[in-house]
């Protein structure tokens, strides 16, 4: 564990809360340290009321910040002389905690404060850090813990047995501290959960929180359990097998969910491991993880079996609980199975990603915990009032209502340019995890967010869709919704100078691999948790077509007709096909400055006038499209299959 600091850095930030901002953000640099949300920090500052008088205020982490990212405004300022009296209390349950936290803001619109306020503030220095570091949990979540914590820190930190974060945990430090602290205390341990470091500067604070760990990574090493080794088998990880479990997981949650296979070696070894069934089944490495991750892992595929477990450790703990609690929902967040390896289920795929991040950090813990002895997590019970914690139930429910096509998955072919690009963005806005295939390479980097995934594919090779295919599917868990958008149209020529290989190369493009998607698509699209949907991109040339378009035309055609097939061959599958016939839509790469102005010209028009030849008088933009082809996918149109939609502003032939 190094420290991060720099004198160069540091002197961009002046005033103390500049410095607890740099020293915050250098805590969330290190995922060994903070992880996703976790861990939280303050610092105590001196200054003028409104009426001019001098009061202590207590800048606490915000709830909803991240310190890898905190800036000032994350940061909740509470007047200290309030929450120091708080702490004299005998009990102050939660809900009134939190009330007087927010009560006591000098700034209404801050955000809520940390639900450890009151631990930070009873810590009688400037600066607090609070980290649930990796090498701090590996060494408490142990049966000699309490003993290993002495030997590396003999009378230098105070520790606290496992309380719940929260009133009663603030009241318990801020007595041991003032009966065991000495000038020498340099942090405070808090067994299976985490380390708090302080100091009368934001460095001071932070290279100590940075010497605490270091210590206890350095008694790790001494003890030989600090490097594990794996080495994982060949996988025989099949894209069904993964999307029928998704199925089954979002059948026992009730919505759809991302389901990401992480494939680094060590998770497959780890899910690979002949005491995988005892070591997984310990519980989280720090309390706070079971919001995420749930209590336990789900070892292999059989859903029904582990929703019995689940509400089994509900059924035993609720009746414990100091109110009465709603069970949640009953899906595992985590999968390790011998022959699938290791996946992680989120609601959306950033939580997906946050999910498998976290147990990656795990089995490091995991790992080296055995190593020291033996890895042995806080009893269910403890693991219960966390996960059913109203605080931390709050911070769930604040993200407000879903987006439409949260924990869904939509796959577009033709996703670099023009309408298929458009559908990527109005698919990602609806919140799908969205796969863009193009044979342009800018489709890879056109977003650089966990819930998109560009993939290079020539849609003529039936190889190339199989492997993106099979990609989508370790991504995501499956796919729900098929855009099927990429098409050629060549220029314009008529029958009696059409070469056939040129016509043969249309069909390839605008009806062959469309097939070679259905068919390959149908398996997934099947087990679709909210049922599948098809999106066909036609033209306004398959109901007017128009002289020098024939192998255009009648590839649309054709594809057409697939579509109504598919309809009546997968409707008792529940899989919706509906078909778009847009036209005249310019904002497209065929449709150059150059062109759009020679075909203004040819009909003697301006080229807004040749833009808007239609009955509406109106543009139609690739994102007017999208938005329908979206539209289409949702539960607006839920009840309509084989439908054929003109977007075109009216079109007197059509019409
Ligand atoms: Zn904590």
């Amino acid at each position: 564990m190094k420290s991060l600091w720099s004198a160069s850095e540091a002197a961009q930030f002046t005033t103390d809360l500049e410095l607890r901002v740099y020293t915050s953000r250098l805590l969330g640099r290190d995922p060994s340290l903070v992880l996703h949300g976790g861990g939280n920090t303050s610092v105590k500052i001196r200054e003028p009321s409104m009426l001019g008088r001098e009061e202590d205020i207590l800048y606490v982490k915000g709830s909803g910040w991240d310190l890898a990212t905190i800036e000032a405004p994350g940061f909740a300022p509470v007047r200290m002389q309030h929450l120091i009296e708080l702490a004299t209390l005998p009990s102050l349950p939660d809900p009134q905690m939190v009330n007087e936290l927010k009560t006591h803001m000098t700034n209404a619109s801050a955000p809520t404060p940390s639900v450890e306020a009151i631990l930070h503030a009873v810590l009688p220095f400037k600066f607090v850090d609070h980290t649930h570091a990796d090498a701090i949990v590996t060494v408490t979540n142990n049966p000699n813990g309490r003993q290993y914590i002495e030997e590396i820190y003999g009378n230098s930190v105070v520790v606290i047995d496992y309380i719940m974060p929260g009133f009663d945990l603030a009241r318990q430090c801020a007595k041991q501290f003032a009966e065991q602290a000495h000038t020498g205390t340099q942090g405070m341990v808090l067994m299976n959960h985490g380390v708090f470091s302080f100091g009368e500067t934001a460095r001071e604070s932070y290279e100590r929180m940075i010497a605490l760990v270091d210590k206890a990574e350095d008694f790790i090493k001494e003890k030989g359990a600090w490097n594990v080794s794996f080495s994982a088998r060949k996988t025989n990880a099949a894209p069904q097998a993964i999307a029928r479990l998704r199925k089954d997981i979002a059948d026992s949650a009730g919505f759809p969910m991302i389901v990401a296979r992480d494939d680094h070696e060590k998770a497959t070894a780890f899910s690979q491991r002949d005491d995988v069934d005892t070591i997984s089944q310990q519980g989280p490495a720090t309390p706070d993880h079971v919001i995420r991750t749930k209590p336990l892992p789900m070892l292999g595929t059989d859903v029904n079996r582990f929703v019995a477990g689940y509400k089994n450790y509900f059924d035993t703990n609720e009746p414990h609980a100091r109110d009465r609690k709603t069970m949640l929902d009953v899906a595992p967040r985590l999968v390790i199975d011998k022959q699938l390896g290791l996946l992680a289920a989120g609601k959306n795929a950033k939580d997906a990603a946050i999910i498998r991040d976290i147990y990656d950090h795990t089995i490091d813990i995991i790992l080296r915990a055995e190593q020291l002895g033996g890895y042995r997590a806080l009893p269910a019970r403890d693991i219960f009032d966390m996960e059913y914690w109203d605080l931390e139930q709050a911070k769930l429910k604040r993200g407000g209502k879903s987006p439409m096509f949260t924990g869904e998955v939509a796959l577009v072919t033709g996703a670099a340019s023009g309408i298929g690009k458009a559908c990527v963005d109005s698919l990602l806005a609806r919140g799908a995890a969205v796969v863009g295939l193009d044979n342009n390479t800018a489709v890879s980097d056109m977003h650089e967010r966990v819930d998109y995934l560009g993939l290079v594919c020539d849609v003529g090779e039936e190889q190339q869709i199989a492997h993106a295919l099979e990609r989508t599917v370790m991504r995501f868990g499956g796919i729900d919704m098929l855009v099927l958008n990429a098409g050629v149209f060549p220029g314009g020529k008529q029958i009696a100078e059409l070469p056939l290989a040129e016509f043969q190369r249309v069909m390839r493009i605008n009806l062959d691999a469309n097939i070679s998607f259905m068919r390959q698509c149908h398996p997934y699209l099947k087990l679709a948790p909210k049922g599948g949907r098809v999106v066909l991109m036609g033209s306004k040339n398959v109901p007017a077509p128009g002289p020098g378009a024939a192998a255009y035309s009648a590839s649309k055609a054709a594809l057409v007709q697939v579509g109504r097939i598919a309809a009546l061959e997968w409707g008792g599958d529940n899989i919706r096909v509906n078909i778009l016939h847009p036209d005249a839509v310019f904002d497209t790469g065929i449709w150059t400055k150059e062109v759009l102005a020679a075909r203004a010209e040819y009909y003697g028009l301006t080229v807004d006038q040749y833009k808007r030849k239609n009955i509406l008088k109106t543009e139609v933009t690739s994102h007017d499209v999208a938005e329908l082809a979206t539209e289409l996918c949702g539960p607006l149109f839920a009840k309509t299959t084989a439908a054929q939609l003109p977007i075109d502003g009216g079109n007197d032939r059509v019409i």
